[in-house]
């Protein structure tokens, strides 16, 4: 039985020194609808490897120059996440040699002279095993992405937010670089519900979210998702300055948007309220006194009026403690 169309499509590497062994390997596994490459020695097979990215390598162990030992170290240090099988062929069916093929990576092992049937199957196995295994992967990264990623507006989600927030805070503690943290509340929100619908509500939501995601634009900065209606801005390396000009950019984006809002006692359209600290970690701080101080900012904006920022200044630690 011939291999399957999707593994017709493989490529192996026959890697050994000598032409004939090479030769009946490449008629064998040509025969299978593989792909062939080969090399003469273990130099000559991590060049190859590099360049072509074969699905499988069948190694000899012992060549000149560099054995299938030590090019077996090699591929494996050159192809950590990938997971390319190595299959050891050799004469050698010594258990020292057995088990060092597979401590130096190596993920099967079969002897010379080679049993054709033993080999076609070991082959097909550690191709779909592989393959297999590399989707797997792909989709635990999708897993884990869609777990920090809030569903509704496709910023950061809380636990993002917590966990990106302790990082970039220990980080500029260690750096002593500003950290900003802004909070920001939709105004009125439950009467937008009230008013317009719940549906409406979420879209507006989005659109909020979508404005948010186009003012930060810094890789460092974070956009997240806080709670209902109550998003948050992680600034790192960004002082007062800066998250002001942050800050003011975000209430005024949301007014542009102009979402109409009839019943807001602010505005004919939707705003936002929000509140900011900036602060260098110290080694006695608090990271949850930060975001309080954010959160008393926000409650200051709204009672002033709402459609606006405040920012909380923080005492430093000698005042506060008298
Ligand atoms: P304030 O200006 O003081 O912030 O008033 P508010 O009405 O915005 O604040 P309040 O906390 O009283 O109401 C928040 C509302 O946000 C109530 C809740 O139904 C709504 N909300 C929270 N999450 C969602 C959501 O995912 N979708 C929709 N449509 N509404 C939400
Ligand atoms: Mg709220
Ligand atoms: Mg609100």
């Amino acid at each position: 039985m011939k291999a399957d169309a999707q593994e017709s499509q493989s490529l192996v590497l026959i890697v050994d020194d000598e032409p004939f062994i090479r030769l009946i390997l490449r008629h064998f596994l040509e025969r299978e609808g593989y792909q062939i490459a080969e090399a003469q020695n273990g130099i000559e097979a991590i060049k190859v490897f590099k360049q072509l990215h074969p699905d499988i390598v069948l190694l000899d162990a012992l060549m000149p120059d560099m054995d299938g030992f030590e090019c077996c170290t090699q591929l494996e240090l050159l192809d950590r996440n990938k997971h390319t099988p190595i299959l050891m062929i050799t004469g050698l069916n010594d258990e020292e040699s057995v088990d060092r093929a597979f401590e130096v990576g190596a993920m099967d092992y079969i002897t010379k002279p080679v049993h054709w049937r033993v080999l076609r199957q070991r082959v097909k196995r550690l191709i779909e095993q592989s393959q297999l295994q590399q989707k797997l992967e792909a989709v635990n990264v999708e897993l884990q992405l869609l777990a920090t990623i809030d569903g509704l507006t496709q910023v950061a989600n809380r636990r993002r937010f917590e966990e990106y927030f302790k990082q970039e805070w220990q980080r500029m503690k260690r750096d002593k670089c500003p950290l900003s943290l802004i909070l920001c509340d939709v105004d009125f929100f439950k009467l937008y519900n009230d008013t317009y619908g719940h549906r409406v509500g979420d879209r507006c939501l989005q659109e909020i979210a979508k404005v948010l995601k186009d003012i930060i634009k810094r890789p460092g900065d974070l956009v997240a998702r806080y709670g209902g209606e109550e998003f948050a801005v992680i600034l790192p390396n960004t002082d007062t300055e800066g998250a002001t000009h942050v800050a003011n950019n975000i209430c005024h984006a949301v007014r542009t948007l102009a979402i109409p809002h009839k019943n807001s006692q602010v505005s004919p359209h939707v705003t936002i309220s929000a509140g900011f600290t900036t602060e260098i970690p110290e080694p006695d701080s608090d990271l949850e006194e930060m975001i309080y101080a954010a959160d008393r900012a926000l409650y200051q904006a709204k009672a002033a009026g709402r459609d606006r920022f405040v920012q909380n200044i923080l005492l430093p630690r000698s005042i506060n403690s008298r």
